[in-house]
């Protein structure tokens, strides 16, 4: 029985109407994309939507959420004020699990060190009526795949790699938890309108070359910037020669080209895995609906008229591929990559080879990479790199269990590992080398960034197709070509791989294990949210303050960043995924990895009244303890990457008023105005240069705040002189509001008190009001009390000369002058 059968109905049984009202409005045919963006606003449309330029509120399908993620997500909900999702939703224990000694083993660990985290998550989902997939049930996305994504939906999910639904001919998009907040909450969701890239499929897949291969070429067409703000939109025959699971490869990894989602439109072979993942019901209705699931005809007749940009891939042409090291794009065809490992002086030694993730499992990747070793084993072959195997959920492994894949994999040689994220996000204990040894690893995953897979900066990580990796891990050796290469038997004679071939689905029907779920109830509010009383991992979260309504006086200036600052250098993943659901531990990475622009170290600031360098959540803290507010200066597209809400909730925690930049990447400035915080830019870019150490700050205007309106900085320097700029914004109404409540979550709390006291008898809600007024009252006196932020700074300088260095202030200072 397909979940939330109901709800997908629903979407059919007005699609095919909200399509030709929109074809109407904007007065032209329509791509697959443009449908479901618009079948999905928020409110009815009544004219064209300006690619790249209008913002539009939609309506999502469905959440998702990967443990990592959740736990700030659903300590966050829990503030919404409400009873339920107002979405279905889920949430995946994939994250957390270490790779190390093999599936069984590492469980069992994870299961125990990571019980608090598991048990918080299992029962505030069961509270709030959201599905938990226990840890080995499988990565968020083949789960996803499996059992919830349908064509013609929409959903957004708190991981990058959500896209991979796209594969079913949804539009599925990565987001910040706060943002999946939203939607749980009942509110609309706001997107950039996004441009649209048309890639055109010409030709049919064969031989060695797979649907990675199609992707891995498109990035290295696009480079991980080309697909920023655009949805990738896949079209023309060599569409049908991709199978359901290969579209999702592809769609998954669009996120390396910064691409807002890919799709592909409905086919029949997306018909045949819905069938397959027992949905025939789903398959029923998109069969029914076929017609517009896809583009209209003039869009592939003329897609010039249509799409942004047109890119065209051969697939008859198409060669494997091999990219990396250390970006995505960096795309070599197998062809090459001799010359390349020559010529970059690669190690050509493969240490470890890696196939599955949540981008790579499917029963096809799997079946086409057991074929080769079944060939390999008959022609006395065995793997000669270590040889690791991921599925990407339970019900594929224990398929290809049945099947007998999983036993060819082995007798190669390779260790199969638990249905987790593991190595493709840095937990992985590799045992064969030591941090800081150089060496090359091939996977069939998607990011290779340094560090991603081992956190060791020396691993250079190259991502194939499933079915490369396999060779490579027989030949051992990057730059084996299967298509060409002879390899060296046991018994001393050359022989050669023939190409791979694989079932797209099991004969027979998936099997399914419901073991690892907790479905959701209705009834589970009374549930009480299992968080240690001294969990170092799980901390409620106190509302933020609102906007006490007056503008920013002398604030100092906490850290001027030099150069790339991505959510990554705010807030580093690695051994701090372990503190996601505790934002006061989790603050003390609090840009680890920015580089200070006066000193040129990472993660240092000079605490302006002790004059001493520390790490800047610790001068961050001094501040907040005095009571005072700082601000950040940034530079280009500060907060690029993942779109880590942590890189924003912690500067509001430690009491950051506004980040100014050059620039802002969109969902980071986005998750920045949703947490109460002040992103700006510079009007005149060159104004960064004003900025020196031991400035302080007046944000003047704030009462008058409002859209396209600039805001005035006072800068004061050291020597007294003061400067004059102006700052930019792009607030727009609703965002000021969001301001104002100190952060969107506040105010959705607030509007959703507010309906639940519409429902209450007059009587009550006199009282209510009254106890509402009390509280503002209360509110305000504090700030009332407070003198001037200004006469703040002086008393607080005052005390900190007067009094000696704290303690701790004292041997972070005598670290920092010796490191300097
Ligand atoms: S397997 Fe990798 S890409 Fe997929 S969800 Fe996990 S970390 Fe993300």
């Amino acid at each position: 029985m397909t979940a939330n059968i109901d709800m997908i109905k629903k979407v059919y049984s007005t699609f095919q109407k909200k399509v030709d009202h929109t074809r109407k409005v904007v007065g032209r045919p329509l791509t697959y994309a443009e449908k479901i963006l618009y079948a999905h606003l928020w409110e009815k449309p009544n004219r064209e939507l300006v690619r790249g330029k209008d913002f539009a509120d939609f309506a999502p399908d469905r959440v998702a959420m990967q443990d990592a993620t959740a736990q700030m997500a659903m300590l966050q909900f829990m503030h919404a004020g409400r009873k339920e999702s107002a979405v279905p939703a889920t949430a995946h224990a994939d994250h957390l699990i270490v790779a190390q000694n093999g599936s069984d083993e590492d469980l069992k660990r994870a299961i125990e060190e990571n019980k608090e985290v598991y048990d918080f998550l299992a029962s505030i989902c069961k509270k709030y009526g959201v599905g938990f997939w226990k840890p080995g049930a499988g990565i968020i996305h083949q789960v996803i795949l499996e059992n919830y994504a349908f064509p013609g939906g929409m959903m957004i999910g708190s991981d990058s790699h959500t896209p991979n639904a796209g594969g079913l001919g949804m539009i599925a998009i990565g987001v910040g938890g706060a943002d999946v907040v939203d939607v749980m909450a009942g509110m609309p969701w706001e997107l950039k309108w996004p441009k649209l890239i048309g890639v055109k499929l010409t030709g049919k897949l064969s031989g060695w070359t797979s649907p990675k291969d199609v992707i891995l070429k498109l990035t290295g067409i696009l480079t991980v910037k080309g697909g920023t703000g655009a949805i990738v939109e896949y079209f023309g025959e060599g569409t049908k020669s991709i199978s359901c699971t290969g579209k999702a490869t592809i769609c998954n990894m669009g996120a390396e080209i910064g691409a807002t989602c890919s799709i592909f439109p409905y086919d029949e072979r997306m018909s045949a895995y819905l069938e397959k993942t027992d949905r025939i019901d789903v398959a029923k209705l998109a069969n029914k609906n076929a017609n517009v699931l896809k583009a209209d005809d003039d869009v592939y007749k003329n897609p010039e008229k249509y799409y942004d940009q047109i890119i065209e891939i051969n697939l008859d042409e198409l060669e494997p591929h091999l990219n990396g090291p250390f970006t995505p794009d960096r795309a070599w065809p197998v062809s090459k990559m001799k010359e390349a490992v020559v010529e970059n002086n690669f190690p050509d030694k493969v240490s470890v080879a890696l196939i599955g993730s949540c981008t790579n499992s499917s029963y096809e990747d799997i079946d086409r990479s057991a074929s080769i070793a079944r060939q390999a084993l008959s022609k006395g072959l065995k793997a000669k790199s270590e040889f690791k195997i991921t599925p990407g959920s339970e019900q594929v492994r224990a398929t290809i269990e049945r099947d007998g894949q999983l036993k060819v994999l082995t007798d190669l040689g390779g260790q199969v590992l638990a249905n987790a994220c593991g190595p493709c996000i840095g937990m992985w204990k590799r045992m064969d080398i030591k941090t800081g040894e150089r060496n090359t690893i091939v996977n069939s995953f998607n990011r290779n960034f340094a560090k991603r897979n081992d956190n060791n900066p020396e691993t250079l990580s190259f991502v194939a197709s499933p079915e490369i990796t396999t060779a490579l891990a027989i030949a051992g050796s990057l730059s084996f070509n299967p298509e060409t290469d002879y390899l060296t038997n046991d018994n001393g004679e050359q022989v050669k791989l023939d190409p791979p071939y694989g079932d797209e689905l099991p004969k027979k029907n998936f099997e399914k294990d419901r073991k690892g779920f907790l479905a959701p109830t209705k009834n589970g509010f009374k549930t009480k949210i299992a968080i240690p009383e001294k969990s170092d991992r799980l901390q409620l979260l106190e509302p933020f303050p609102a906007w006490d309504g007056k503008d920013f006086v002398d604030l100092p200036l906490l850290l001027k960043v030099k150069g790339k600052c991505t959510t990554d250098h705010i807030s580093p993943a690695g051994s701090w995924l372990k503190y996601r659901g505790h934002l006061d531990n989790i603050s003390k990475n609090m840009f680890l990895g920015a580089i200070n622009a006066f000193t040129g170290n990472a993660g240092e600031a000079k605490n302006q009244f002790t004059e001493f360098y520390q790490p800047v959540h610790e001068v961050a803290r001094e501040y907040k303890a005095q009571g005072i507010g700082w601000i950040v200066v940034g530079d280009e597209n500060y907060g690029e990457g993942s779109s880590r809400e942590h890189a924003a909730m912690e500067p509001r925690f430690l009491g950051g008023k506004a980040i100014i930049a050059k620039s802002f990447a969109r969902i980071h400035e986005t998750n920045l105005k949703k947490q109460g915080m002040l992103p700006l830019t510079f009007a005149d870019p060159n104004d960064y240069d004003k900025i020196q150490e031991d400035d302080t700050f007046s944000l003047v205007g704030l009462n008058e705040f409002a859209p396209e309106k600039q805001l005035k900085l006072i800068i004061k320097h050291k020597d007294g002189q003061t400067e004059e700029i102006m700052l930019n914004h792009s607030f727009n109404t609703g965002q000021i509001e969001w301001f104002k409540a100190g952060g969107a979550l506040n105010l959705i709390a607030s509007k959703q008190k507010a309906k639940v006291q519409k429902k209450k008898p007059v009587a009550k809600k006199k009282v209510v009001k009254k106890a509402v007024a009390k509280k503002i009252t209360k509110k305000v006196k504090p700030v009332a009390k407070k003198s001037a932020a200004k006469k703040k700074v002086v008393k607080a300088v005052k005390k900190v000369k007067a009094k000696p260095v704290k303690k701790s202030s004292k041997k972070t200072v005598k670290k920092a002058a010796k490191k300097k």
